[in-house]
């Protein structure tokens, strides 16, 4: 994730909750803080009552710090239990990681995209012998160094050590969808290209949408390339994802998972577009001699990274690069076994 301008939004005042505290934004809506052992540091979840018990909404990483925190949450004079059912937005780590867990301790079933749990079910078990070779093989193409490729064969699984199992079975949100939860419809908004098929959640009468890591305040949503799909393109994706949410009303509340909930969703909108076509126009201006996508990202990421922000920095360099060159401003060629290099054609 990188930053990006955020003009043209007003955050909610509500007082931030301390991790294991909710913060009620609406009658029936609470927002809680978790911590992540990252520089992003904390994500938002959210709980919505319903007449007899509640719905969670994302559930942080399979940490022992979290589970305290829910467990502080349960005890909280306005939690409103029990647990009904648990929705997942995505299937990245800190918002599926608890999910296991969750379900088995209140004996509820998971919602999710069908998309969305096949993924994080499949990586999450993931122990096949070819799992780092495939990763090394893409880190390579994009010419990261030596050093970054033992780190990625040390590490091996990650995503699987980040999150208790997954649930084997699932109850599938579809987009258009339109859930009952506390006697008010919230509708099923898919968003595409931070991850393969992203809920969102729209409640009309209340004018908020719970919008995950579609939508966020400051930073812009990783948009990325991974190792599973090298030669995917999900930055036409995500942009055709941002022209939909301009469907809803200028004044809707967003809740997202990092930071605050805001006002402002269209100029939000139009920056997080602008904040893309930017990194494009620099990305191209930097490829006027050959460069593989490693020599080409401090064309987007000008800070020092650690291992696990090249990851995010490559797979968002390849993703950039990946639609110039799907619209021929950029041309690919590789020598040999040697990685990939972009040049522009103009
Ligand atoms: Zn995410």
């Amino acid at each position: 994730m990188s930053a990006g301008t955020n003009s043209g939004i007003d955050y909610h005042p509500a007082e931030m909750p301390a991790a294991g505290e909710l913060a009620t934004l609406a009658e029936g809506v609470h927002w809680l803080r978790m911590p992540l052992p990252f520089a992003l540091d904390h994500i938002n979840l959210w709980i919505l009552d319903e007449d007899d018990g509640c719905t969670l909404v994302d559930c942080g990483l399979a940490t022992a710090e979290t589970r305290e925190a829910w467990e502080a949450v349960f005890r909280d004079p306005a939690f409103k239990g029990p647990v009904q059912r648990v929705i997942s937005t995505h299937f990245h780590p800190d918002h599926v990681g608890l999910a296991g867990w969750l379900c088995a301790r209140w004996g509820v079933p998971l919602y999710m995209t069908h998309a969305e749990w096949l993924t994080g079910r499949m990586i999450s078990l993931d122990t096949s012998p070819d799992f780092a070779p495939r990763q090394i093989e893409f880190y390579r193409d994009a010419g990261c160094g030596a050093d970054f490729l033992s780190a990625v064969e040390a590490r091996g699984n990650a995503y699987a050590a980040r999150i208790s199992p997954i649930p084997n079975a699932f109850r599938r949100l579809r987009d258009g969808d339109t859930l009952r939860i506390g006697g008010r419809a919230w509708q099923v908004i898919v968003g595409h290209g931070h991850a393969p098929e992203h809920a969102t959640l729209y409640c009309a009468a209340l004018d908020m949408l719970i919008s995950g890591d579609q939508i966020l305040p400051r930073i812009s949503p990783n948009v990325g390339v991974w190792a599973n799909e090298p030669e995917a393109e999900p930055l036409s994706d995500f942009l055709g994802s941002l022209e939909r949410f301009k469907a809803l009303p200028a004044d809707t509340l967003i809740l997202p998972s990092h930071d605050r909930p805001f006002h402002g969703l269209h100029a939000r909108l139009d920056n997080l577009a602008a904040h893309h076509d930017a990194r494009l126009a620099d990305l191209l201006a930097a490829l006027d001699r050959p460069k593989t996508a490693m020599e080409a990202a401090p064309a987007l990421f000008r800070r020092k990274l650690d291992h696990h922000q090249t990851g995010f920095a490559v797979g968002e360099t390849l993703a950039h690069l990946h639609l110039l060159r799907a619209r021929g401003q950029i041309t690919r060629t590789r020598d040999a076994e040697g990685p990939y290099r972009y040049l522009r054609t103009a």
